[in-house]
């Protein structure tokens, strides 16, 4: 069974897992990780969710999968990264986002 990306949506071979990076779990509440459920998402998706995102508005906002999917902030880069196989990826954070770190 392929691993699949709950956001893109993108199916990664088992081949590709040799990177243990590659697939990572995020917290849909982050800072309530005890309790928070979590999905599986590719490293790209993983880390733009967290550089277009505060963890107070995944908090309040974004947390479950389908906000995420529906979130305009994200439409352009996942119809971009669905068209790829790219595992990695260089993101810039949002200003609102670093001025909050
Ligand atoms: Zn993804
Ligand atoms: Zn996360």
């Amino acid at each position: 069974m392929p691993t699949e990306c709950a956001l893109c949506r993108r199916r990664i071979p088992d081949e590709r897992l040799g990177d243990p990076q590659a697939v990572q779990e995020h917290h849909l509440r982050p800072e309530r990780r005890a309790e928070s459920p979590t999905v599986m998402l590719c490293r790209p998706c993983h880390k733009q969710v967290h550089a277009l995102f505060t963890n107070e508005e995944l908090r309040e906002d974004y947390d479950t999968i389908e906000r995420l999917r529906g979130a305009d902030r994200l439409h352009d880069y996942r119809s971009w990264i669905r068209g790829t196989d790219k595992l990695d990826i260089r993101v810039s954070t949002s200003d609102h986002v670093r001025e909050r770190r």
